[in-house]
């Protein structure tokens, strides 16, 4: 007798489909058999004509608490992540306080105990050495540093989690790579930044469109050099190093370069890289509303080939809430708008349709959304839908078409940039160890659901 069937769907994994039905006992899957096999069940779910995708594993998550609950908080996060198929989110430590030291990651650990919905990690900020080796210890998946510190507004990279001192950063690898821990990092080069922006500024430009084309100044030199030097302190050191916000063609040669010597590295890329800020129309449209980044559109395809071919290891949202009080400034200056767009909700149905575009196969939609999130950072049972694993299940309709609209937005922050966006797929069930926490358009999970995915080192 299991807890749960799930009837008559097919089960995507990178390696192909397959028709199937699934069992779930404890939480776990407990077989994966062929339709219309003999199983008792408690309950039964009746999958035709949908595909069941293992639960995304979005590794670059900001849920703003504590500190900034105004912008989101665990609960508002973690539903939006139910209702986009999202299974697993990893926390980023741009809060207050940020978790630096044990007793703060433990602080943070308690709330999303009590709030989290599906399950979760914090990534503590790497940046103070002497608490490293303590903090590796508590369950983490990885460390965070930022290498840029904001010009013209305190948020969302106030001083105090961002290194830009190469030798700090060297001494950070160096701590870092005994433990084991993964080091993720958000590249940027601060000194060439500070030249390019003063450029701009001294010329009296300060709008969206001048801090657009600030980020993006010969062709993203900024991303390109800071790559290049973590590139280096990893092979340096061994630390095992996963590049953030992977978006110009500079930073995928580098990528491709440092594989295939051998380097231990993994890269992500976030959906604004070529669904949003890909586009100078949504800028011209959204302004700072749809500034993370300009990433012109010539970097477009060879983004999109390199996660293809596995260069880029995954997709994660860099989900990014701000109210519309701190977008507003950005149309007359742009740094003063909070930089980032929120994604959480939204991306797998869009990854969806890129499939249907042929940007991307679902396989690879799979792969780049699960698989290899759990493969990078060693959460040995999630990211497939097999016996053994982690009952963390989205599942599809790859077929429904349906408008993004603000209304549905369950973000604190209540707007998506992505709003009036018609996409073909959607997400009909979310299940968490089993537990169905969204369904028929509700999030159905109850707050403190959510686990910690310590990973299996
Ligand atoms: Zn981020």
């Amino acid at each position: 007798m299991f807890d749960l069937v799930i009837r008559g769907g097919t089960v995507v994994s990178p390696e192909g489909r397959v028709a199937a039905d699934v069992a779930i006992t404890d939480g776990r899957i407990a077989a994966v058999v062929t339709p219309g096999t003999e199983l008792q069940a408690s309950r039964t779910i009746d999958a035709t004509g949908r595909h069941l995708l293992p639960g995304a594993i979005d590794v670059h998550s900001h849920h703003r608490e504590p500190g900034y609950t105004h912008k989101e908080d665990i609960v508002t996060a973690t539903a939006a992540c139910a209702a986009g198929g999202v299974t697993t989110s990893f926390a980023m430590p741009n809060v207050d306080p940020p978790p630096n030291t044990p007793e703060r990651l433990a602080a943070m650990f308690e709330l999303y105990r009590a709030k989290a919905i599906v399950d979760w990690n914090v990534n503590p900020a790497g940046t103070v050495p002497e608490t490293i080796p303590e903090l590796a210890t508590m369950g983490i998946a990885a460390f965070k540093v930022f290498m840029v510190v904001d010009t013209g507004r305190s948020y969302p990279h106030m001083p105090g989690i961002g290194v830009h001192h190469h030798g700090k950063l060297l001494e950070i690898f160096e701590t870092v790579a005994p433990t084991g821990v993964p080091l993720m990092v958000h590249p940027h080069d601060q000194e060439l930044m500070d030249h390019i922006e003063h450029g701009f500024w001294d010329r009296g430009e300060r709008d969206f469109r001048a801090y657009a084309k600030a980020y993006a100044a010969y062709d993203g030199i900024i991303w390109d050099t800071a790559a290049a030097l973590l590139l280096r302190l990893q092979q340096a050191t061994g630390t095992q190093l996963h590049l953030l916000h992977t978006q110009t063609k500079g930073v995928v040669d580098q990528l491709r370069a440092a594989k295939d010597r051998g380097q231990h590295v993994s890269a992500e890329m976030n959906p604004w890289a070529v669904l949003l800020g890909n586009d100078w129309a949504n800028i011209e449209r959204l302004g700072s509303y749809a500034l993370s980044y300009w990433v012109p559109e010539e970097n477009t395809e060879p983004l999109w080939q390199a996660l293809r071919d596995g260069t880029i290891d995954l997709v994660s949202t860099d989900h990014g809430p701000h109210t519309r009080e701190e977008k507003e400034p950005g149309w007359t200056d742009g740094w003063k708008a909070h930089t980032g767009t929120p994604a959480a909700q939204f991306y797998v149905p869009m990854l969806l349709d890129a499939a249907h575009h042929g940007h991307i196969s679902l396989e690879r939609v799979v792969g780049a959304t699960a698989t290899d999130p759990a493969r990078v950072f060693a959460l040995r049972h999630k990211g497939r839908i097999e016996v053994g694993y982690d009952a963390d299940i989205a599942i599809a309709d790859l077929d429904r078409e349906w408008t993004i609209t603000d209304d549905v937005v369950l973000s604190r922050i209540g707007w998506t940039p992505y709003a009036g966006r018609t996409v073909r797929g959607a997400i009909d069930r979310t299940l968490v160890r089993g537990a169905v926490v969204y369904e028929d358009g509700q999030v159905t999970g109850s707050q403190g659901w959510g686990r910690q995915a310590v990973p299996e080192r």
